[in-house]
């Protein structure tokens, strides 16, 4: 059906102080707001997410939401993006998908939103060693995108191509000063023998650019997983006390088991090399 203001010619006459004018028809708009939305990959499972039906019950949800829509309002005019931080289904990546959906329609911004483990498979699917082409085309949009969430990180299996890999797209944004919101299960503490201390898994060298290029917020809550079908803000509260109380157990015994383990990344100093030579092929080692 052709559009009633414009007749499909995607331009209509407006009046603005008794002229005449032409402007660009809203369905034109729409409809590259709506392309590019499809085009940011967005997973079927956060396609609603957006501020109005994030619900914020305690301080810190409170805190991350400012944080958020800060960013989404102040886009592109914002010098640091976000590093959320929390346990899982607590709500990081919904804020994120909300700023991501709100500076793609509002301000028509090129959106890209990776899952990291998909985004490493991805990349390490179009591994050839004599033509990277293939593996450009899916890096280019990842390094050149107005806006990225990069989505779980450090729940990636580490090697030496992960981290090469990871710190040539951060780097690559970081000097193009583009906007980039991560998300992490993993604590931020200064702890190189503790597994789930984000500085455990991503090494020093990230750490240190992601701090220069994001302000971390942490989230605590429930888990939005267990949330029943009908249940509302009351039963958040109730599932966040018991999660509290829990990971108080659960941290009671001693962390010997996981201080025996050897660390992975002592070969990372804090002020070590940050070059983006990309040398790239060795895919999947
Ligand atoms: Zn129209």
């Amino acid at each position: 059906m052709a559009c009633s203001f414009c007749d499909d010619t995607g331009w209509k006459t407006v009046e603005i102080d008794g002229v005449t004018r032409v402007a660009r028809c809203e369905c034109r708009r729409e409809a590259a707001a709506a392309t590019l939305v499809a085009e940011a990959r967005i997973p079927r499972r956060y396609q609603h997410c957006d501020f109005s039906n994030y619900i914020a019950y305690n301080e810190q949800l409170t805190k991350a939401l400012q944080h958020a829509t800060r960013l989404a309002d102040g886009f592109p005019v914002v010098e640091r993006g976000l590093f959320l931080l929390g346990p899982p289904g607590v709500g990081k990546t919904h804020l994120a998908v909300a700023v991501l959906r709100q500076v793609i329609g509002g301000r028509g911004a090129r959106g890209l939103f990776y899952d990291t483990r998909d985004l490493l498979r991805v990349i390490r699917s179009t591994y050839n060693p004599v033509n990277q082409t293939a593996e450009m085309d899916v890096l280019r949009p990842v390094m050149e995108a107005d806006l990225l969430v990069l989505d779980d990180l450090g729940a990636e299996k580490t090697s030496e191509w992960v981290d090469e890999t990871l710190n040539l797209i951060v780097n690559a944004r970081y000097s193009a000063q583009r906007t980039t919101i991560f998300t992490s299960n993993y604590e931020d503490k200064p702890d190189t023998t503790d597994p789930d201390s984000l500085l455990f898994r991503i090494g020093y060298r990230m750490r240190s650019r992601l701090h220069e290029m994001c302000e971390f917020v942490d989230l605590d809550g429930a888990d939005y997983r267990e949330l029943p079908p009908n249940g509302g803000v009351d039963d958040l509260v109730t599932l966040w006390k018991l999660r509290t109380k829990a990971s108080r157990k659960a941290s009671l015994p001693s962390r010997s088991a996981s201080q025996a383990r050897a660390p992975l990344r002592d070969r990372e100093k804090p002020d070590a090399r940050t070059d983006l030579k990309w040398s790239g092929g060795r895919a999947g080692s």
